[in-house]
């Protein structure tokens, strides 16, 4: 597979330099001819979040991908399932339903009729949207994240899973291994063609929902997720084999062998790594025995990160209740705007924090008076 990453410097969102940039980026790459193609642009969408919070890949970026694509002769539509998805949702504050009606693009619901795809363990419902059409091109956001600490390509193509089952996903797989094994998985079952990633905000801190936007000044792309993502959190300053989605990749030889294989178009990696980043801690790779007395020993569990909810800034809009996949949360009984967190049953998936609009949902170690 072509293992070309192609990086441009670009520190704002200007449209003109943008969609240069993408032009140059998709032909050092090799990217597929898409004359008289239906291609389905992807960004990423975890929610409905207006553009500066860095939570979403951001319109500009999106125009200029289906700007390029529709030059070059492709038929052009875009979607995404955020992490609650309700049945017509436009998601309006994003800015890229806005940039769908201005370019023509068709915006596709990925609730509509999913398919069943075959994994190498079991099958998926895909949104059909996927599989119609002849491309698929994902538009992932360079952000820190809670559970695989970093989330680029690979990640980015959880979001074809429509509505609530890529919630339920987590309680199938659930720890930071099992649940990045899966995405592996995904991405050979259902591999798009090709990953531009919004890397000019990033999001550092608490990702993939509360961080701190952060101007990083890269886009990249690549039509190699393992590649893409390597070199994406090597600019973050993380070590990318601590990235597990990108670990399992390489062990598995589905897209590369090693970081060695990359061809790097760019400007000097040494002067765009971001060494004042601020990444996730990493956490050791456990073995089975640790795993075992940690599952065991409640007093350690309770010195996991888990999901600390602040409830000054809970407005009790219970999305994190909808979206727990293990059904750990509950309003409490009688006090207004306050939620109650069952610790045995909660998984430490962070899907509570992801979706929580009021950074009400903080993962650390709890601390007396929590
Ligand atoms: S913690 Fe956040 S998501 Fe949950 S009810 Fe409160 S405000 Fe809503
Ligand atoms: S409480 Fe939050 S972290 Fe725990 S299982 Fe539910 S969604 Fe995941």
């Amino acid at each position: 597979m072509n293992t070309t990453v192609s990086v441009r410097e670009c520190r704002e969102y200007d449209p003109d330099m943008i969609i240069r940039h993408v032009a140059e980026i998709y032909r050092a790459c090799g990217g597929p001819v898409v004359k008289g193609k239906l291609v389905l642009v992807k960004p990423n969408l975890l929610m409905d979040a207006a553009p500066e919070k860095c939570i979403t890949t951001h319109p500009v970026v999106v125009e200029a991908v289906i700007r390029f694509l529709q030059g070059e002769g492709a038929r052009v539509i875009a979607g995404d399932s955020p992490a609650l998805h309700k049945p017509g949702a436009k998601l309006e504050r994003s800015g890229i339903y806005e940039v769908c009606r201005r370019t023509g693009a068709g915006w596709v619901d990925f609730l509509k009729n999913p398919s069943e795809v075959r994994m190498r363990n079991g099958s998926i419902r895909i949104a059909s949207a996927a599989l119609d059409a002849d491309l698929v091109i994902s538009l992932p956001k360079f952000k820190n994240h809670e559970l695989v600490y970093f989330t680029g390509a690979i990640k980015n193509t959880l979001g074809l899973v429509p509505g609530i089952t890529k919630a339920m996903q987590h309680a199938l797989h659930y720890d930071r291994e099992r649940f990045s094994v899966f995405l592996v998985d995904l991405n050979e079952a259902v591999t798009p063609q090709f990953f531009l990633m919004d890397g000019i905000m990033g999001m550092e801190g608490h990702g993939p929902g509360q961080g701190m936007p952060v101007n990083t000044g890269v886009l990249i792309g690549s039509s190699n997720p393992a590649a893409l993502d390597i070199v994406a959190s090597r600019i973050a300053g993380y070590d990318p084999m601590d990235i597990p989605t990108s670990r399992i990749a390489v062990a598995r030889r589905i897209w590369l062998k090693g970081e060695e294989e990359i061809i790097y178009d760019g400007p000097g990696l040494s002067s765009i790594v971001r060494k004042d980043f601020r990444r996730l801690p990493i956490s050791g790779n456990e073995n089975i025995a640790v795993k075992f007395i940690k599952h065991r020993l409640w007093f350690i569990k309770k010195l996991e990160k888990r999901p600390v909810f602040i409830h000054s800034s809970c407005t009790g809009c219970g999305e994190c209740i909808k979206i727990c996949p293990v059904n750990a949360i509950t309003m409490h009984p009688e006090k207004k705007n306050r939620v109650v967190l069952n610790d045995r049953k909660c998984i430490r998936c962070f899907c509570c924090s992801e979706v929580c609009r009021y950074n009400a949902v903080e993962v650390r170690r709890k601390i007396i008076g929590d």
